[in-house]
C-alpha cells in the first residue's frame, strides 16, 4: 500500500458528477465518492444552489496516472462545465478516514436516524435508529436518492411485508425494512464488496437473521446470483426497493414487475430529473403505474404498483 495519498476533488453539477465519478471509478483506489452539499438538511438539499463533490484517492507518487487524470478532466471540461480539480496529499492515516468527519448522525423523514457506528447516538422514543458503518458502500444517508427512498418507505406499511432490496449498498433499505417488522426481506448487490458490507450493516442492527442477502441481481421470475450463493426466496414480495441509476431501473422493469405481489408497491430512487422519462416508459411497457412522485433538488423517486 502507498504511504501517500492523492485526494483529487471536482466540485460539479449533478450531471456531471456522474460523468466524472464514472471516470474516477476507473483510476481511484476504491472508487469515486461522491458528497452532496449541503449536508445538514432535507431543506437545506431541496434548496438548490447545492453542489456536488466528486473525489478520488490515487498514489501520490504515481505522477503518469495524476497526468492521465488531468488529461482526461480536461476533455470533459470540453462538454460539461465543472470546476478545475483540486488536488491534495493525505497521509495514509488521514485518508482512510477523512470521509469520516462530514459523516454525523442523521435525522430523515419523520422518524428515521441514521447514525455512523463510531458515534454515541441517544435515541428518542420515537426514533428508528439504523447504525452503519458503509465502509466503502453506496448508502451513507447522505445521498438524496437513500434519503427519498427512506421516505418512500416509512410512507408504506412494512410490517409483516414481504421487502426486495434491489442494490442494496450498505444495507440501509433493507436494515430499516427490517426495523418496521418487513419479512422475509432478500438483498441483493452485483458488488460483493457491498453485499459483504450489508451483511456486517444487518448484524450490527440485530437484523441478520430477518434477510437474506447474495451477490447478484434480479432477473425476470427470478436471480441471478454468483455461484457460491445459496437460494434466495422467491417471492412475490408486497415492496420493492431499487435505487440504482434510471438507466439501469429501466432495464430491470421486466425483472422487478416479475418479483412484485399484484398490489405491492415498488420505490424507485437513483433518478435524475432529466432521465425521469426513461424510467417511466420502461415502467409503463411492464405493467407498473406510477402512483407518487417524491423530489429533493434533482433527485427523483418514483413508486409504482401493479
Ligand atoms: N440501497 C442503497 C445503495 C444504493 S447504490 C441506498 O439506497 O443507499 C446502488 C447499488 O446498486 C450499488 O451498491 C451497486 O453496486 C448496485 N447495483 C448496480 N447495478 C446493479 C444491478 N444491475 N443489480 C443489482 N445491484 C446493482
Amino acid at each position: 500500500m502507498p504511504i501517500k495519498w492523492l485526494e483529487v476533488s471536482v466540485r460539479a453539477d449533478l450531471e456531471a458528477a456522474e460523468a466524472i465519478s464514472e471516470l474516477f471509478n476507473g483510476y481511484g483506489q476504491g472508487g469515486a465518492v461522491i458528497e452532496q452539499w449541503p449536508l445538514t438538511t432535507d431543506e437545506g438539499m431541496a434548496q438548490s444552489g447545492g453542489f456536488v463533490l466528486v473525489k478520488a484517492y490515487l498514489d501520490a507518487d504515481d505522477l503518469p496516472k495524476k497526468d492521465k487524470l488531468e488529461q482526461a478532466l480536461w476533455h470533459m471540461r470540453q462538454i460539461y462545465p465543472f470546476d478545475e480539480p483540486a488536488f491534495k496529499v493525505l497521509e495514509d492515516a488521514d485518508w482512510a478516514n477523512a470521509w469520516r468527519q462530514d459523516y454525523t448522525v442523521q435525522h430523515i423523514g419523520s422518524h428515521v436516524v441514521i447514525a455512523p457506528s463510531w458515534l454515541e447516538y441517544q435515541a428518542q422514543a420515537e426514533d428508528v435508529v439504523i447504525t452503519i458503518d458503509p465502509g466503502m458502500a453506496f448508502g451513507t444517508g447522505l445521498h438524496p436518492s437513500t434519503r427519498l427512498c427512506l421516505v418512500g418507505l416509512e410512507n408504506t406499511p412494512l410490517q409483516g411485508q414481504s421487502l426486495l432490496d434491489v442494490g442494496t449498498g450498505s444495507g440501509v433499505l433493507a436494515i430499516y425494512g427490517a426495523k418496521q417488522g418487513a419479512y422475509p426481506i432478500v438483498a441483493v448487490d452485483t458488488d460483493e464488496v457491498a453485499v459483504k458490507v450489508a451483511r456486517e450493516n444487518a448484524e450490527r442492527n440485530g437484523v441478520a437473521d430477518r434477510m437474506q442477502l447474495a451477490t447478484g441481481s434480479v432477473i425476470a421470475g427470478g436471480y441471478e446470483l454468483a455461484e457460491d450463493s445459496a437460494a434466495l426466496w422467491a417471492g412475490p414480495f408486497d415492496v420493492i426497493a431499487i435505487n440504482i441509476l434510471a438507466e439501469i431501473i429501466a432495464r430491470l422493469s421486466p425483472a422487478v414487475v416479475s418479483h412484485l405481489q399484484p398490489g405491492g408497491h415498488v420505490i424507485a430512487a437513483g433518478i435524475i430529473q432529466d432521465r425521469e422519462s426513461i424510467v417511466r416508459e420502461a415502467w409503463a411497457e411492464a405493467g407498473l403505474r406510477v402512483v407518487q412522485r417524491l423530489q429533493d433538488g434533482d433527485w427523483v423517486s418514483l413508486i409504482g404498483t401493479k
